[in-house]
């Protein structure tokens, strides 16, 4: 693999957060490792995507870590990220490794509009332990239940497929 721009090394810190208001929010990646960090403008379905992919992983290589407690979402953006970070750029590709060896989950960061820089080399790459990648993809799923409506009856965020209500006899409203 070609050399990143950006070595993070093993994260200390690894958040997700929306600013604005739902239906027009913006999704960022927040990354620390020790005193460098990283902001990371992100399209909500990438960061969806890569909140599933942690999920999945993990429910088969460690499930334990997986069901390990829920994250309760605090409002707004996260307060004691620098406000000048190092690094700040668009997310393009976005690759998520697993190296079950070390018990760690790579992410090899492109950025947006660069394409032959992406071709070349990945602008930022940094490592994370199991437990800050759930931490991470339960943080996902909370930011992204958080913009959409919820059901009148039992509180279940509404997508685009029907939904079952289990306070409403199985009707589909
Ligand atoms: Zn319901």
């Amino acid at each position: 693999m070609a050399e990143a721009q950006y070595d993070f090394g093993l994260a200390t810190h690894l958040d997700a957060d929306a600013l604005g208001e739902p239906g027009h929010r913006t999704f960022r990646l927040l990354v620390r490792s020790g005193s460098s960090s990283a902001l990371l403008w992100i399209e909500k379905q990438q960061l969806i995507a890569l909140g599933l992919a942690i999920e999945q992983v993990l429910a088969q290589v460690a499930p334990q870590e997986a069901q390990r407690g829920e994250f309760t979402l605090s409002t707004g953006p996260i307060s004691d990220f620098p406000l000048n970070p190092q690094v700040e750029f668009r997310v393009g590709q976005l690759q998520l490794g697993h190296d079950a060896v070390n018990q760690q989950f790579q992410l090899i960061v492109g950025e947006s509009e660069d394409e032959e820089r992406e071709a070349r080399q990945p602008r930022l790459t940094v490592r994370t332990r199991y437990r800050l990648a759930n931490r991470l993809s339960k943080q996902i799923a909370a930011l992204a239940a958080a913009g959409r409506p919820r059901c009148p009856l039992c509180g279940e965020p509404l997508g685009p497929e029907p939904h079952h209500c289990a306070l409403s006899n199985g009707h589909v409203h």
